[in-house]
């Protein structure tokens, strides 16, 4: 058997990867976490679409199984086009909707998998590019 301890879900954003590996890095995750990466990241499993979700939870099904992974991460970030269309007055609207998204999204895994921890972080995007950014768990 092959196990690792987490699954982290992240946004397929190409801006962040390279921060998020060295985030992973960091966190003493490298060869100890399973990753999905997709718009928006958590957004749609906090949306009301069975199909959409049972998808995500497959896949977070494979890690819990095969892998015996008993964290899930849910990373969202600023400035995520998978959240464009609600036009945000300010980051701190867009925060306050994808927290709720996360918790939302939370709670759908706690339902799913027993024995399940799950961990929010914030990518706070200084720039457009990603060159500087922060890690904030929530
Ligand atoms: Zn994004």
């Amino acid at each position: 058997m092959h196990n690792c301890s987490t699954v982290i879900i992240h946004c397929m954003d190409f801006r962040l990867i390279n921060k998020i590996r060295e985030w992973v890095d960091q966190n003493n995750l490298t060869n100890d976490t399973d990753i999905i990466s997709i718009a928006g990241a958590s957004k749609a499993l906090s949306e009301d679409n069975k199909e959409i979700q049972n998808f995500i939870l497959n896949q977070i099904n494979v890690s819990y199984l095969l892998h015996n992974a008993r964290k899930v991460i849910l990373m969202h970030h600023s400035d995520c086009g998978a959240y464009g269309s609600y036009n945000f007055i300010d980051e701190e609207e867009e925060f306050a909707k994808q927290l709720e998204d996360m918790g939302i999204a939370e709670e759908i895994i706690k339902n799913s998998f027993d024995d399940i921890e799950v961990q929010k972080v914030w990518i706070q995007m200084n720039d457009h590019e990603g060159r500087n950014v922060e890690f904030i768990n929530l």
